[in-house]
Protein backbone atom coordinates (compact mmCIF):
# COMPACT_ATOMS: atom_id res chain seq x y z
CA UNK A 1 0.00 0.00 0.00
CA UNK A 2 1.40 3.83 -0.98
CA UNK A 3 2.20 5.75 2.28
CA UNK A 4 1.35 8.96 1.58
CA UNK A 5 -2.02 10.03 2.09
CA UNK A 6 -4.65 9.47 -0.56
CA UNK A 7 -6.55 13.30 -0.50
CA UNK A 8 -6.07 16.52 -0.14
CA UNK A 9 -7.23 17.00 3.02
CA UNK A 10 -3.96 17.84 5.57
CA UNK A 11 -4.01 17.74 9.68
CA UNK A 12 -6.54 20.39 10.20
CA UNK A 13 -4.89 23.83 11.95
CA UNK A 14 -7.14 25.80 13.78
CA UNK A 15 -11.07 26.59 12.22
CA UNK A 16 -14.36 27.19 13.33
CA UNK A 17 -17.10 24.86 12.81
CA UNK A 18 -21.11 25.39 13.08
CA UNK A 19 -20.89 23.93 16.72
CA UNK A 20 -17.45 23.92 17.40
CA UNK A 21 -14.11 25.74 17.33
CA UNK A 22 -10.93 23.33 17.38
CA UNK A 23 -7.90 25.38 18.15
CA UNK A 24 -3.90 24.60 18.54
CA UNK A 25 -3.61 23.20 21.57
CA UNK A 26 -0.77 23.52 24.26
CA UNK A 27 1.49 20.25 22.69
CA UNK A 28 2.31 19.71 19.16
CA UNK A 29 -0.55 17.00 18.10
CA UNK A 30 -2.88 18.38 20.06
CA UNK A 31 -5.86 20.19 19.10
CA UNK A 32 -8.42 22.43 21.59
CA UNK A 33 -12.06 21.23 21.07
CA UNK A 34 -14.51 24.06 21.95
CA UNK A 35 -18.24 23.50 22.06
CA UNK A 36 -19.81 26.21 21.18
CA UNK A 37 -23.90 27.22 21.96
CA UNK A 38 -24.64 27.49 18.48
CA UNK A 39 -27.03 25.44 16.59
CA UNK A 40 -27.72 24.80 13.39
CA UNK A 41 -29.76 22.35 10.76
CA UNK A 42 -30.25 22.05 7.68
CA UNK A 43 -26.89 22.44 6.66
CA UNK A 44 -26.81 26.00 8.74
CA UNK A 45 -30.40 26.91 6.81
CA UNK A 46 -31.94 27.15 10.76
CA UNK A 47 -29.45 28.49 13.54
CA UNK A 48 -29.57 29.41 16.91
CA UNK A 49 -27.76 29.84 20.44
CA UNK A 50 -28.91 28.07 23.32
CA UNK A 51 -27.48 28.80 26.22
CA UNK A 52 -25.65 26.16 28.12
CA UNK A 53 -25.84 23.57 25.03
CA UNK A 54 -22.08 24.23 24.86
CA UNK A 55 -21.25 22.79 28.25
CA UNK A 56 -23.89 19.94 27.87
CA UNK A 57 -22.44 18.89 24.72
CA UNK A 58 -18.91 18.74 26.24
CA UNK A 59 -20.23 16.78 29.09
CA UNK A 60 -22.02 14.33 27.31
CA UNK A 61 -19.00 14.05 24.78
CA UNK A 62 -15.99 13.69 27.27
CA UNK A 63 -18.30 10.78 29.15
CA UNK A 64 -19.02 8.82 26.05
CA UNK A 65 -15.39 9.35 24.52
CA UNK A 66 -14.40 7.62 28.11
CA UNK A 67 -16.67 4.63 27.79
CA UNK A 68 -15.63 3.92 24.40
CA UNK A 69 -12.17 3.93 24.89
CA UNK A 70 -12.56 2.01 27.80
CA UNK A 71 -14.06 -0.67 26.12
CA UNK A 72 -11.65 -0.90 23.19
CA UNK A 73 -12.63 1.64 20.92
CA UNK A 74 -9.63 4.27 20.24
CA UNK A 75 -10.81 7.80 20.09
CA UNK A 76 -8.93 11.47 19.77
CA UNK A 77 -9.76 12.00 23.60
CA UNK A 78 -6.87 13.28 25.60
CA UNK A 79 -7.86 15.00 28.31
CA UNK A 80 -10.78 16.91 30.24
CA UNK A 81 -9.78 21.21 29.92
CA UNK A 82 -12.54 22.95 31.54
CA UNK A 83 -16.51 22.99 31.35
CA UNK A 84 -16.67 23.86 27.93
CA UNK A 85 -13.36 22.18 26.42
CA UNK A 86 -11.20 18.63 25.76
CA UNK A 87 -8.03 18.21 24.48
CA UNK A 88 -8.32 16.15 21.65
CA UNK A 89 -5.30 14.57 19.26
CA UNK A 90 -4.66 16.38 16.17
CA UNK A 91 -5.93 13.91 13.43
CA UNK A 92 -5.82 14.03 9.75
CA UNK A 93 -9.95 13.46 8.67
CA UNK A 94 -11.69 11.55 6.38
CA UNK A 95 -14.02 13.25 4.78
CA UNK A 96 -16.50 11.06 4.87
CA UNK A 97 -19.82 10.92 7.72
CA UNK A 98 -20.20 7.68 8.77
CA UNK A 99 -23.97 6.73 10.05
CA UNK A 100 -24.77 3.62 12.13
CA UNK A 101 -28.65 2.88 12.18
CA UNK A 102 -30.75 0.58 14.48
CA UNK A 103 -34.02 1.99 13.78
CA UNK A 104 -35.09 3.51 10.62
CA UNK A 105 -36.20 7.66 10.87
CA UNK A 106 -34.20 11.04 8.90
CA UNK A 107 -32.98 10.33 5.65
CA UNK A 108 -33.09 6.48 5.17
CA UNK A 109 -37.04 6.72 5.61
CA UNK A 110 -37.30 9.84 3.24
CA UNK A 111 -34.63 7.90 0.77
CA UNK A 112 -36.13 4.37 0.53
CA UNK A 113 -39.56 5.20 1.67
CA UNK A 114 -38.90 2.75 5.03
CA UNK A 115 -41.68 2.98 7.74
CA UNK A 116 -40.20 5.19 10.61
CA UNK A 117 -39.51 3.19 13.49
CA UNK A 118 -38.69 -0.19 11.51
CA UNK A 119 -35.97 -1.81 13.76
CA UNK A 120 -33.03 -3.46 11.45
CA UNK A 121 -32.23 -6.82 12.34
CA UNK A 122 -28.79 -5.62 12.09
CA UNK A 123 -27.16 -2.13 12.56
CA UNK A 124 -27.06 -0.28 8.96
CA UNK A 125 -23.58 0.83 7.86
CA UNK A 126 -23.75 4.28 5.16
CA UNK A 127 -21.49 6.24 4.20
CA UNK A 128 -21.65 10.22 3.47
CA UNK A 129 -19.33 12.59 0.95
CA UNK A 130 -18.77 15.18 4.19
CA UNK A 131 -18.92 18.06 1.72
CA UNK A 132 -21.28 21.32 2.46
CA UNK A 133 -21.60 22.26 -1.29
CA UNK A 134 -22.58 19.09 -2.14
CA UNK A 135 -25.45 18.64 1.10
CA UNK A 136 -22.85 15.65 2.09
CA UNK A 137 -24.14 13.33 -0.35
CA UNK A 138 -24.58 9.64 0.22
CA UNK A 139 -22.48 7.57 -1.46
CA UNK A 140 -21.38 3.97 -1.39
CA UNK A 141 -17.88 2.42 -0.85
CA UNK A 142 -17.25 2.44 -4.54
CA UNK A 143 -17.56 6.09 -4.51
CA UNK A 144 -14.95 7.00 -1.83
CA UNK A 145 -12.19 4.86 -2.99
CA UNK A 146 -12.64 6.11 -6.72
CA UNK A 147 -12.62 9.59 -5.44
CA UNK A 148 -9.30 8.42 -2.76
CA UNK A 149 -11.23 9.54 0.21
CA UNK A 150 -10.30 6.41 2.37
CA UNK A 151 -8.20 3.28 1.19
CA UNK A 152 -10.15 -0.38 1.35
CA UNK A 153 -8.31 -1.70 3.97
CA UNK A 154 -8.70 1.76 6.36
CA UNK A 155 -12.69 1.49 5.41
CA UNK A 156 -12.84 -2.19 7.41
CA UNK A 157 -11.57 -1.02 10.73
CA UNK A 158 -13.82 2.21 10.70
CA UNK A 159 -16.88 -0.04 9.80
CA UNK A 160 -15.47 -2.36 12.94
CA UNK A 161 -14.99 0.55 15.00
CA UNK A 162 -18.44 2.15 13.70
CA UNK A 163 -20.26 -1.27 14.56
CA UNK A 164 -18.47 -1.78 17.85
CA UNK A 165 -19.09 1.55 18.78
CA UNK A 166 -22.53 1.54 18.07
CA UNK A 167 -23.08 -2.13 20.13
CA UNK A 168 -21.57 0.02 23.01
CA UNK A 169 -23.40 3.04 23.17
CA UNK A 170 -26.86 1.12 22.15
CA UNK A 171 -25.97 -0.60 25.13
CA UNK A 172 -24.87 2.36 27.32
CA UNK A 173 -28.23 4.12 26.68
CA UNK A 174 -30.84 0.96 27.18
CA UNK A 175 -29.55 0.85 30.54
CA UNK A 176 -30.52 4.59 31.04
CA UNK A 177 -34.18 4.41 29.33
CA UNK A 178 -32.75 5.44 25.74
CA UNK A 179 -33.08 3.64 22.18
CA UNK A 180 -30.42 5.06 20.37
CA UNK A 181 -31.82 5.01 16.97
CA UNK A 182 -28.78 5.76 14.96
CA UNK A 183 -25.33 7.71 14.89
CA UNK A 184 -23.14 9.61 13.16
CA UNK A 185 -18.96 8.82 13.36
CA UNK A 186 -16.24 10.61 11.99
CA UNK A 187 -13.09 9.08 11.77
CA UNK A 188 -9.22 10.40 10.90
CA UNK A 189 -5.43 9.88 11.21
CA UNK A 190 -2.64 10.39 13.27
CA UNK A 191 0.99 10.75 12.43
CA UNK A 192 1.23 6.92 12.71
CA UNK A 193 -1.26 6.25 10.39
CA UNK A 194 -3.40 5.25 13.44
CA UNK A 195 -7.05 5.83 13.16
CA UNK A 196 -9.35 7.10 15.92
CA UNK A 197 -12.60 7.81 16.09
CA UNK A 198 -12.97 11.60 16.28
CA UNK A 199 -15.49 14.83 16.98
CA UNK A 200 -18.07 14.63 19.34
CA UNK A 201 -20.78 12.40 20.39
CA UNK A 202 -23.63 14.13 21.47
CA UNK A 203 -27.43 14.44 21.32
CA UNK A 204 -26.17 16.54 18.27
CA UNK A 205 -24.32 13.84 16.20
CA UNK A 206 -27.06 10.95 16.88
CA UNK A 207 -30.45 10.24 17.39
CA UNK A 208 -32.01 8.74 21.03
CA UNK A 209 -36.00 7.96 21.57
CA UNK A 210 -37.27 7.64 25.04
CA UNK A 211 -36.97 3.09 25.35
CA UNK A 212 -39.88 1.97 23.24
CA UNK A 213 -41.45 5.39 22.05
CA UNK A 214 -40.64 7.77 18.99
CA UNK A 215 -40.29 10.82 21.63
CA UNK A 216 -36.82 12.69 20.60
CA UNK A 217 -34.26 13.42 23.27
CA UNK A 218 -32.01 15.04 20.42
CA UNK A 219 -31.93 17.83 17.76
CA UNK A 220 -34.78 16.72 16.13
CA UNK A 221 -36.23 18.61 18.91
CA UNK A 222 -34.51 21.48 16.99
CA UNK A 223 -35.02 20.27 13.79
CA UNK A 224 -38.21 19.57 13.91
CA UNK A 225 -39.55 22.49 16.80
CA UNK A 226 -40.71 19.86 18.84
CA UNK A 227 -39.75 21.24 22.06
CA UNK A 228 -36.73 23.03 24.29
CA UNK A 229 -33.72 21.74 22.63
CA UNK A 230 -32.13 22.82 26.60
CA UNK A 231 -34.43 21.10 28.58
CA UNK A 232 -34.21 17.75 26.60
CA UNK A 233 -30.03 17.96 26.67
CA UNK A 234 -30.53 18.47 30.11
CA UNK A 235 -32.31 15.55 30.59
CA UNK A 236 -29.79 12.97 28.59
CA UNK A 237 -26.96 14.71 30.92
CA UNK A 238 -29.10 13.94 33.90
CA UNK A 239 -29.42 10.59 32.99
CA UNK A 240 -26.27 10.27 32.38
CA UNK A 241 -25.42 10.74 35.97
CA UNK A 242 -23.40 14.25 34.79
CA UNK A 243 -23.63 17.51 37.24
CA UNK A 244 -23.17 20.57 34.83
CA UNK A 245 -22.89 23.91 36.89
CA UNK A 246 -24.97 26.45 35.79
CA UNK A 247 -27.55 24.06 33.84
P1 LIG B 1 -29.89 11.37 8.71
O1 LIG B 1 -29.05 10.80 7.59
O2 LIG B 1 -31.07 10.51 9.02
O3 LIG B 1 -30.24 12.81 8.50
O4 LIG B 1 -28.95 11.37 10.01
C1 LIG B 1 -28.50 10.18 10.58
C2 LIG B 1 -27.77 10.47 11.88
O5 LIG B 1 -26.55 11.15 11.61
C3 LIG B 1 -28.55 11.37 12.84
O6 LIG B 1 -28.28 10.94 14.16
C4 LIG B 1 -27.97 12.75 12.62
O7 LIG B 1 -28.05 13.53 13.78
C5 LIG B 1 -26.52 12.41 12.24
N1 LIG B 1 -25.98 13.35 11.25
C6 LIG B 1 -26.00 13.20 9.91
N2 LIG B 1 -25.40 14.24 9.31
C7 LIG B 1 -25.00 15.06 10.26
C8 LIG B 1 -24.30 16.31 10.27
O8 LIG B 1 -23.90 16.87 9.24
N3 LIG B 1 -24.07 16.87 11.49
C9 LIG B 1 -24.48 16.27 12.64
N4 LIG B 1 -24.23 16.88 13.80
N5 LIG B 1 -25.11 15.09 12.68
C10 LIG B 1 -25.38 14.49 11.50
Amino acid sequence: METTWPFVYNFPMSYEGKAKIMKDGPKEGTLVMLFKDDVTAGNGKKKAVIKGKGKINKAITLKLLKLLHDNGVPTHLIEDIDDRSILVKRLKIFPLEVVVRNIATGSIVRRLGLEKGMVFKRPLFELFFKNDDLHDPMICQEHAFMMDLIYPDDLLIVRNLSMRANEILKQYFDSIGFDLVDIKFEFGVDENEEIYLADEISPDTMRLWEKGTMTSFDKDVFREDKGDLLTTYTEVAKRMGLKIEGI
